[in-house]
């Protein structure tokens, strides 16, 4: 985005410090993890606990039944799951795993969705890999690459095109971000993610949603429950660390049995399954229960919505404007409606640059890319957002001729 980089010092609530002492409101918080306020009370007087009793044992404890008791409770279709420390050990594993199951090697994902940095999901990649414009996957040999096929997001019939000209027989898996928020934030069409059930059903192929953005955040069940489509596999991530690094992937019991030691699909990690990011994550889950903060996510980020709606119509500058549960989107298109990301590219990127660098000026810390999605945590109000669409007016009407 140019500019200089901001460096923190110190984030409460809905506030970050720099190390300059500059105060912004924040929704990127921490790209996901942060949703029950930075410096939340009960987290930290859990992990501050779980401190007393050593930092790592590198063997099972009870947090991490616990959390994962929690997790199944909460997502369904997680009948088993393993602790990993990141979205990407996550979906890596998830995949070897589909591989194994199904005896294939074909990975099917859509443009613009990212599961972190593993070699083969690097193809056709949002996030950091479309904020920089990396065209494909430099370093990645070409012969890992030709095993991913990516295809539009929200075009079954691609899909179907595609599994027709490959075999669907040879695919062992379809991945996909069944709320898309690595290109800016696309929903799901309805029937989308209904379709790729079918499609896997029909072919035997895993169907693995990747909720290490969407988990927690559209829902307390994520995405599958939102949308009641049930996946083979879920990865996730983010939330369920409460700030600290853990991931984790789960599902049918038949799949997961295949992992080591159980099965012989190997995986492993010295740090899975950590004391203190089990402690975080337990005690993130169990305040999100009680609080069930999502009726008020869904009342602020529709009001968000509409409010840059009318913003947009005030200044003249086409907006489209987007939420989902605590996830917010922005584009700077003339599209109403972004189905894919096809459609995300047309955002206008020097609109956003000048956008987010005034907005940053005016005490708003957003997501550095006019292709990543921002994001609510309980500690933010209306009061807040009415702010945002003063700072967004003014950035909007300061735009360079
Ligand atoms: N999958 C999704 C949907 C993500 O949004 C991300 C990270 O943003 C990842 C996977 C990778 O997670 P991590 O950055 O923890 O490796």
């Amino acid at each position: 985005m140019g500019g200089k980089p901001i460096f923190i010092n110190e984030a409460h609530g809905a506030t970050l410090t720099d190390v300059d002492g500059n105060i912004f409101y924040d929704f990127v918080n921490s790209w996901g993890p942060i949703i029950n306020g930075h410096s939340c009370p009960e987290i930290i007087e859990s992990v501050s606990q779980a401190l007393m009793h050593g930092t790592s044992f590198g063997a099972p404890t009870s947090l991490e039944i616990e959390l994962a008791e929690l997790i199944c409770k909460l997502v369904p279709s997680i009948a088993m799951l393993r602790m990993v420390s990141s979205g990407t050990e996550a979906t890596m594993s998830a995949i070897r795993l589909a591989r194994a199951y199904t005896k294939r090697d074909i990975l099917v994902k859509f443009n613009g969705c990212y599961h972190g940095h593993a070699d083969s999901l690097l193809v056709e990649a949002g996030s950091g890999v479309a904020t920089l414009g990396i065209p494909g996957s430099p370093g990645v040999p070409a012969d890992v690459a030709k095993l991913t096929i990516s295809v539009e997001y929200n075009d079954v019939e691609s899909l179907n095109d595609v599994l027709s000209r490959v075999g669907a027989e040879k695919v062992a898996a379809i991945i996909v971000e069944p709320v898309a928020g690595n290109m800016g934030l696309v929903l799901p069409e309805d029937g989308f993610l209904q379709a790729l059930r079918r499609v896997c059903d029909n072919h035997g192929i895993v169907l693995i949603f990747d909720e290490v953005m969407s988990g927690f955040r559209v829902a307390l069940g994520g995405a599958q429950a939102r949308y009641a489509v049930t996946p083979d596999l879920t990865t996730l991530g983010k939330v369920i660390g409460g700030g600290l690094p853990v991931g984790a992937f789960g599902g049918r019991k038949d799949i997961m049995k295949m992992l080591a030691p159980s099965g012989s699909v190997y995986q492993a990690g010295t740090l899975s399954g950590n004391p203190l990011a089990m402690a975080a994550g337990i005690s993130q889950l169990k305040l999100l229960e009680k609080r069930n903060p999502y009726p008020q996510f869904e009342e602020l980020s529709n009001y968000w919505v509409g409010q840059m709606r009318k913003l947009a119509v005030r200044v003249s500058v086409p907006i489209c404007a987007v939420a989902c549960g605590s996830l917010l989107g922005l584009f700077f298109t003339n599209l109403s409606h972004v189905r894919n990301y096809r459609d995300a590219k047309t955002t206008n990127a020097n609109l956003f640059k000048h956008f987010y660098l005034s907005m940053l000026d005016q005490g708003f810390y957003l997501a550095p890319s006019a292709f990543e999605s921002n994001f609510l945590s309980t500690a933010h109000t209306k009061e807040m957002l009415d702010s945002f669409i003063s700072a967004a007016e003014n950035a909007l009407t300061s735009l360079p001729k």
